[in-house]
């Protein structure tokens, strides 16, 4: 597996391979890798000839300072899964390799990066639509891979995507998530052990508003799966909202939108986890 700090040595190192015909599989990320990325990595792996993956913890995707001095990082483990998984190439930049100027692009969204997350970690999105634009102009892949558990980042990817005809293909994978139901994230591994221990809570809530909805308002819905997850006082929810999958607007009823999801973020201490679950129609 190669390992590429520089953008153009990885410049050269994939256009040499596209010329010679390769389809080219990339897989952002900011490293302290799970299962969860391994499921992309290992998505792209089976449908790419040339499977690249980047690890860079984003600075000005945090909002929050304690959040980026605390992110972990765990480079010498994620080398090893990656290569496991088959992986072709690491591009793992420095800051100043990145951004040799400071990006000022603001980008606009529309209400995309507006609601939920947008609202609670102000220029979050446009950290990430700034990082992914550079990300994909190094690393020049055919195919894109992101996980749905980042869903609004998705939606705001695929939006930027088409905003600016960047020649890619975006994919979208599945939550992988832990035996009790904790969707995989890089920040569980700051959760103290009695914290960890009321973890599925979180999803535990959501499966049950999914699965019985239809005998709710969608307010009276929000109300109860706050109200389940802060059984454990442990939580804070930050927000509980059900949307349209294309639009993120909330709805205020199921006649709304033919396609939902209920997306939430929630402190658990001082780890902010979120999540989701597309109701079945
Ligand atoms: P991150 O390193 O947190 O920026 O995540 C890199 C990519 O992995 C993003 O596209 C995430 O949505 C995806 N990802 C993170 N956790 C999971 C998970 N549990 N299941 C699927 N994809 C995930």
């Amino acid at each position: 597996m190669k390992l590429l700090q520089t953008v153009a040595e990885t410049h050269s190192y994939i256009l040499q391979l596209k010329q010679n015909g390769y389809q080219v599989g990339f897989v952002p990320s900011m490293g302290a890798l799970h299962q969860g990325h391994m499921s992309l990595v290992k998505q792209a792996r089976r449908e790419n000839d040339l499977v690249i993956c980047s690890i860079f913890v984003n600075p000005i995707q945090f909002n929050n300072p304690d959040d980026l001095a605390k992110y972990p990082r765990t480079p010498e483990a994620d080398m090893a899964m990656l290569r496991d998984a088959g992986c072709d190439a690491v591009f793992a930049p420095s800051a100043r390799e990145m951004y040799p100027e400071p990006d000022t692009t603001i980008y606009d969204f529309g209400m995309l990066d507006k609601v939920m997350e947008g609202r609670y970690r102000p220029g979050h999105f446009n950290g990430v639509a700034i990082v992914v634009r550079r990300l994909l102009e190094i690393t020049l892949p055919d195919v894109a891979y992101f996980g749905e558990k980042d869903f609004q980042q998705l939606a705001i990817i695929r939006k930027m995507v088409e905003m600016l005809s960047l020649p890619v293909r975006v994919i979208s994978c599945p939550i992988v998530r832990e035996p009790d139901g904790l969707a995989l994230s890089s920040r569980n591994q700051r959760l103290l052990p009695e914290e960890r221990a009321v973890a599925p809570l979180l999803y535990a809530a959501l499966q049950k508003g999914a699965d019985h909805y239809t005998n709710f308002t969608p307010v009276k819905l929000q109300q109860m799966i706050v109200a389940d997850i802060e059984k454990s006082p442990l939580f804070r929810v930050e927000y509980v909202e059900i949307v349209d999958m294309d639009t993120l607007m909330p709805i205020s009823s199921w006649t709304d939108s033919e396609h939902l999801i209920i997306c939430l973020a929630a402190f658990l201490g001082h780890v902010r986890l979120i999540d989701n679950v597309v109701l079945q129609r």
